[in-house]
């Protein structure tokens, strides 16, 4: 296993910056995921990491060594890591023990070295009672367990996937999810796993890195993230709930903030910053009633419901001006044209500098 660190990569393709000062530290055996919407760079990072791209700006090291930057660049196949891709693109002439000792024979490994290795590889991934069948008399998720041996065959220090699990439907996915999970603990191997897919990067990752816009918004912990987002991209792209604007008028004892929503005020935690802020709150915080709003709620006129499987999406008018969308479990129903009452149980403010 080892560690890999970027600091202050930049990626151009000609035009704007596709990545922009992006730094990031991954330490040996961490399983890091690179989450944000399409388009936000994450396979360009991935592909930088691995040596498929140069950078244009910025250093490249993996377990110490630099591997691009400042004159240096390490080819792929001399980075002791080994990738993963949504399209497994097996040999279909050859075996799975074949497929997943192919690339133990490109290196010249010697052949008990290699059958070792073929079935070490295929034990992990619980396919050794399928060493002999072709692609073809697999399943999906049996392929892309093969995908995975083959990278493990490898026995690299680093494991980089990309979207490895965005063919299989919602079942196999999940079951793949524990798989992986379950690989990276057995080997200690670092992973670095792009999707865009937030319920997966929370599944799996020991932290996640949350792209947008070609830089990372925030690194840490799922839990972290989704407690304590540091932007409202972040707040709105991890985890269900609502961001809502904040009028922050001045500090309880407690060290809590005192923020203004629609004329009531109430005491958050939050990061200490400006006089506007984004107030971030999760479903199983909000509670919705149908009864008149009293001190501790705030009145809302509700404007759109969705059912959303446990859930409701909620559009609220705060106001005459003001208008937010919740998700919440809500106990009693719901309905257009309804006067209901909002209570915050919990949430937590960021700054909000940008905010007018
Ligand atoms: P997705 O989830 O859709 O795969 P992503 O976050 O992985 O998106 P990238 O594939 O890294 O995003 O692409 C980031 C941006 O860089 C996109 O605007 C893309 O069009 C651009 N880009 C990527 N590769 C190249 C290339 N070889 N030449 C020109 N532009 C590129």
């Amino acid at each position: 296993m080892v560690s890999v660190s970027l600091s202050g990569v930049t990626k151009h393709f000609g035009g704007a910056p596709v990545l922009d000062d992006v730094s990031l530290d991954i330490r040996e055996g961490e399983f890091v995921a690179l989450l944000g919407p399409s388009g936000c760079g994450k396979t360009t990072l991935l592909r930088l990491i691995a040596g498929l791209e140069r950078p244009s700006g910025g250093i490249i090291a993996i377990g110490g060594k630099a591997m691009a930057g400042q004159g240096t660049f390490i080819e792929p196949e001399d980075r002791n890591l080994g990738m993963v891709f949504q399209a497994y693109a097996l040999w279909p002439h050859m075996s799975v023990k074949d497929n997943v000792g192919f690339g133990l024979s490109v290196r010249k490994v010697s052949r008990p070295d290699r059958a070792r290795r073929i079935q070490a590889a295929l034990d992990i991934v619980g396919l050794s009672g399928h060493a002999d069948r072709r692609p073809h008399e697999l399943s999906g998720g049996q392929r892309q367990r093969v995908a995975l041996a083959r990278c493990l065959a490898l026995e690299p220090g680093l494991i980089l996937l990309d979207e490895p699990l965005a063919n299989l439907d919602a079942n196999l996915r999940a079951s793949m999810q524990e798989e992986f999970r379950r690989v990276h603990k057995k080997t200690g191997t670092t992973f670095v796993f792009v999707t865009h897919d937030q319920a997966e990067a929370m599944a799996l990752a020991d932290r996640i890195a949350v792209m947008d816009k070609g830089r990372i918004e925030q690194i840490a912990t799922p839990r972290e993230l989704y407690e304590r987002p540091l932007t409202s991209m972040v707040a709105g792209f991890v985890g269900r709930g609502a961001v809502l604007p904040v009028h922050i008028v001045g500090h309880a004892d407690s060290g809590r903030l005192r923020v203004d929503i629609g004329g009531r005020v109430l005491e958050m935690p939050g990061v200490n910053g400006t006089a506007r802020g984004w107030l971030s709150v999760r479903p199983e915080h909000v509670e919705i009633t149908q009864t008149a709003a009293n001190e501790e709620q705030l009145p809302a006129i509700v404007e759109h419901v969705t059912y959303r499987g446990g859930l409701y999406e909620i559009g609220l008018a705060l106001g005459a001006d003001r208008k937010v969308k919740l998700e919440a479990h809500a106990h009693e129903p719901v309905s257009p044209d309804c006067l209901v009452g909002i209570k915050l149980k919990k949430g937590w403010v960021l700054p909000a500098p940008d905010l007018h």
